[in-house]
């Protein structure tokens, strides 16, 4: 297979990831007992989401290896074929993406922010660990156990953090950030 297409497929599952598409979604790569190929692309939260594709199958003379199906299906696109298709299933979902140029287009600097915002709250989320007590959070009402290093739960620890200035607050929605850290 030739490397150009695992380039384009890193840059395509690049773009993708934006702190969060990334946790719910990605790109599967598996075998068949047929032998053969399988291919899953979540297209769900990227812009090929609601673009149509024509199914394809595709089968050559007598050889039982030179076979490939590809479709749009819930959401994701499958493509399955034999032992030497996976070059050219991958191929068939950049030649769909290529005719919608837009995918590509540069992050806007808002993005960027969103990306790096999202980015510092999960290393510290990361950090923080378990809530795993004994003690409650010190938090009025808050039922969550604490986490091992503060007196509170990964949430209003983070919340904390947050009213000093020393993370970046995002909007509700978490589509924005709405106030950046102070330093
Ligand atoms: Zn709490």
């Amino acid at each position: 297979m030739d490397q150009d297409i695992i380039g384009w497929v890193e840059h395509w599952y690049r773009v993708q990831c934006n702190g969060d598409w990334e946790h719910g979604q990605g790109v599967k790569i598996e075998t068949l007992d047929h032998p053969g190929w399988w291919v899953l692309i979540d297209l769900e939260g990227t812009d090929m989401s609601d673009k149509s594709f024509e199914p394809l199958e595709a089968r050559r003379g007598e050889d039982a290896d030179d076979w490939m199906s590809c479709r749009v299906q819930e959401g994701v696109f499958q493509g399955s074929g034999g032992p030497e298709k996976l070059g050219a299933i991958l191929r068939v979902f950049k030649e769909w993406c290529d005719r919608f140029p837009g995918w590509d287009a540069p992050l806007s600097p808002e993005h960027v922010e969103l990306v790096a915002a999202r980015e510092r709250i999960e290393v510290v989320r990361r950090a923080l660990g378990r809530e795993a007590g004994p003690e409650q959070c010190r938090e009025t009402n808050c039922t969550h156990l604490r986490v091992a290093h503060s007196i509170f739960c990964s949430d209003h620890h983070i919340a904390n953090l947050q009213r000093v200035g020393a993370l970046p607050v995002l909007s509700d929605d978490g589509s924005r950030v709405a106030h950046h850290t102070s330093e």
